[in-house]
């Protein structure tokens, strides 16, 4: 049953966004939840307080707070962070008055030009035409609850900029999201998630940016990648030692653009003949998105980095363009000095 019908979205701005969202066809693979626009700034903290008349239940407020520790600890990105306080200025409603719509559970507005925003929760045992709401914290959890802590997500992502998630036809990635049109009942798949889902955290990955330069981009993402190789110099005495130092980014749109993307798994290769053959994983660079490798070449050959695709990140692989270190001072004596040989140079 819908019970997240768009009459539940309160700013008019939205609404027509939200029919646009839902015209665009069937989506062929997971895609991020499309947006509600504004986003607030990042890293912005959006306290609540209960509203005076309107004052949820104990163990309705304990699922929001639940929620919102949810939220902050799966969101990924720097988007808002949701917490109560007693002069929180933002508001969380409970009952019989609120602006929900014929067949909605829960409601929310928001304006982030002003910084504020509002939840509605309709109240226990609420008549709809198809039944009776109940709310599984307050119920004991029987078939057909809705569970307040996670209703909660689906809101606070709507808060935060999300809009529903365009499921595929087969509604086979539905846990890939909480900001859900239909939210689900105990016990169809997702009734009881306590964290966003992937696609939910790919925008607000792509509207907040990622959370550090460490945190793996969603699956839901699929974000192209740079990595570089660079060397002090390209001409190398036979036995010294050579640094390699590569440079991985994210190269995708907007915020996920020219990210430094540290803790990877970037492998120096070297070309033998015609085949490329992993040298090293390189170890981390002294600055977020750098890695290190050293060694000694035997002689002149090829080098690149490279950047696999990892099974648990929305990115793609990269590879670096080659470089050339030429060996010099291959027989004993060398009459070369250090730095004048070749003619590599530095840069
Ligand atoms: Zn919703």
């Amino acid at each position: 049953m819908n019970a997240h019908p768009p009459l539940r979205r309160l700013a008019a701005g939205a609404v027509a966004l939200w029919l646009l969202a839902a015209s665009a066809g069937a989506a062929l693979a997971a895609t991020p939840d499309p947006t509600i626009p504004p986003a607030w700034p990042i890293d912005t903290s959006l306290a609540y307080s209960w509203a005076t008349g309107a004052v949820p239940p104990s163990i309705i407020r304990t699922a929001v707070d639940a929620a919102a520790a949810d939220a902050n600890g799966s969101r990924g990105s720097r988007a808002p962070s949701f917490a109560y306080s007693s002069a929180g200025s933002n508001a969380v409603s409970y009952g019989t008055s609120n602006p929900c719509g014929v067949n909605g559970l829960a409601c929310f507005s928001r304006d982030p030009a002003r910084g504020y925003w509002h939840l509605w929760f309709r109240e226990n045992g609420h008549r709809y035409d198809w039944g009776t709401l109940s709310w599984c914290e307050m119920t004991g959890s029987p078939y057909g609850c809705f569970r307040a802590e996670t209703i909660t997500i689906d809101e606070f992502g709507h808060v935060a900029g999300l809009d529903h998630h365009v499921n595929l036809a087969s509604d086979s990635d539905y846990a890939d999201a909480v900001v859900q049109a239909s939210s689900h009942a105990r016990a169809q798949v997702g009734w009881n998630a306590s964290a966003f889902g992937r696609c939910d955290v790919a925008t607000l990955q792509q509207l907040y940016d990622v959370a550090s330069w460490t945190t793996l981009y969603s699956t839901c993402l699929d974000v192209p990648t740079s990595v570089t190789l660079g060397v002090l110099s390209t001409t190398a005495k036979l036995g010294t030692l050579v640094t390699f130092t590569a440079t991985l980014q994210s190269a995708g749109t907007a915020r996920l653009a020219g990210n430094p993307m540290a803790g990877r798994a970037v492998v120096l290769q070297r070309l033998t003949g015609t085949t490329w053959t992993d040298l090293a994983t390189m170890s981390p660079g002294t600055t977020a998105g750098t890695y290190r490798a050293v060694y000694a070449p035997s002689a002149t050959q090829a080098y690149r980095a490279v950047f696999r695709k990892p099974a648990n990140e929305g990115v793609r692989a990269s590879t670096s363009s080659s470089l050339t270190i030429v060996v010099v001072c291959t027989t004993s004596p060398c009459s070369l000095q250090a730095g004048t040989a070749g003619t590599g140079g530095s840069r």
